[in-house]
């Protein structure tokens, strides 16, 4: 497996180079919404810690952010009246992975709704109110 590179787009999230709309932070993980959502109030959740994915994760982050996700899950339940919660996560790029920071996508769902096909780019003020309701759903 290729060595983590400390240039991918979510570290550079992280150490504030870019922007990102966040919803939720603690000292082990960071959650933000996904800027080509494919469902309202698509958001990922990251370890603030550097591994490419769940293979080469250790158990001290995957326990971290399995919680934080668990946290947003309740979250976009709450602030988007969802019926349930699709969870996605990747690995390498055979397995559909982009970004080689770890991060599992958390998707409120509907009866019956489809997924947005991958790589539409999103309204960013319609994503940043999305992050608005969670925020308050956190409150
Ligand atoms: P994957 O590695 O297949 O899980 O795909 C990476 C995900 O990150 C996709 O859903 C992208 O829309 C999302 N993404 C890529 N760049 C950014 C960014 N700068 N901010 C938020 N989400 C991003």
């Amino acid at each position: 497996m290729p060595a983590y590179d400390p240039e991918n787009i979510f570290a550079k999230i992280l150490r504030g180079e870019i922007p990102a709309t966040r919803v939720y932070e603690d000292d082990e993980t960071l959650a933000f919404m996904d800027i080509m959502p494919r469902a309202d109030g698509h958001l990922l959740v990251i370890p603030k810690t550097p591994c490419r994915n769940v293979l080469d994760a250790s158990p001290e982050q995957l326990a971290a952010v399995m919680n934080t996700v668990q946290k947003l899950s309740h979250a976009v339940m709450k602030a988007f009246g969802a019926e349930g919660v699709t969870i996605q996560q990747f690995n390498e790029a055979a397995g559909g992975q982009e970004v080689f920071h770890m991060h599992f996508h958390v998707l409120p769902r509907h009866e019956g709704d489809r997924l947005r096909p991958p790589g539409q780019m999103g309204d960013m003020q319609e994503i940043a109110a999305h992050a608005e309701k969670i925020r308050a759903a956190l409150a």
